[in-house]
């Protein structure tokens, strides 16, 4: 019988708003080999559906998405989400998306949802995954061998957001994004604090490909 299968690595990255998660994950999966899931982007695309149909009641929502089919490619290189047939790659990052993604976040019916949806894309990844978000190590993936908080100085964070936005930043809006945006989240998701096992990285003073490394550097001691 054969048993030195590999098994498929998961690594699970959480982090607040501007800690550098999405660039951090995306470049491990190259560097690994592996897929990447963008879970803040599945939130944005219900967030996405939601203002698009003008649903306000919690159960409109919940229907809404639990009937709406997600299709989100898991290539670290070449990022896509559709809901419904609709491409919103580019419309889930828009400040009106940011603005409202945590209500609807916040809606535990809406994270049974899409955790399970989540878990499912997960197992059936081949060579391993990068799954990033606000609950992978704590809810989503717990058993993943790899599992990072990744942290940064608010001052850090918000400076982040600013650039990623470019010359469209307002202040009032990137401290929105970052501090408003967290404080809603964190009522439903532990990310401002390690669980038990969980390494946390501080990116405050490291450039990305130092984040990188470290995350790798993890990965190569399991
Ligand atoms: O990571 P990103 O900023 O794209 O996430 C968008 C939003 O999705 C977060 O503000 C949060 O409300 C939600 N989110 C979540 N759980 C995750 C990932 C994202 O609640 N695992």
């Amino acid at each position: 019988m054969v048993t030195d299968v590999e098994k498929p690595l998961i690594v699970a990255i959480d982090g607040p708003s501007g800690s550098g998660k999405s660039s951090t994950a995306r470049g491990v999966a190259e560097r690994l080999g592996l897929a990447y899931l963008d879970t803040g982007a599945m939130y944005r695309a219900a967030a996405w559906l939601v203002a698009e149909r003008d649903l306000t009641e919690p159960a409109d929502i919940v229907d809404a998405i639990r009937a709406a089919d997600l299709e989100i490619s898991l290539d670290p290189t070449s990022f896509t989400i559709a809901i419904d047939g609709n491409d919103v790659t580019e419309a889930i990052r828009e400040p009106r998306i940011s603005a409202t993604v945590s209500r609807v976040a916040t809606i535990q019916a809406v994270r049974d949802i899409l955790i399970a949806l989540q878990r499912a894309l997960i197992a059936g990844a081949p060579h391993g995954i990068v799954a990033e978000g606000r609950d992978i190590t704590t809810v989503v993936a717990p058993e993943a061998p790899i599992r990072v908080l990744l942290v940064a100085d608010p001052a850090a964070r918000i400076a982040r957001r600013a650039a990623e936005l470019g010359e469209k930043a307002d202040q009032a809006q990137v401290t929105d994004q970052v501090i408003r945006r967290d404080a809603d989240d964190s009522t439903v998701a532990a990310f401002t604090e390690a669980a038990p096992g969980v390494t946390v990285v501080d990116s405050t003073h490291l450039s990305l490909p130092e984040v990188i490394d470290r995350i790798c550097a993890l990965a190569q001691a399991t």
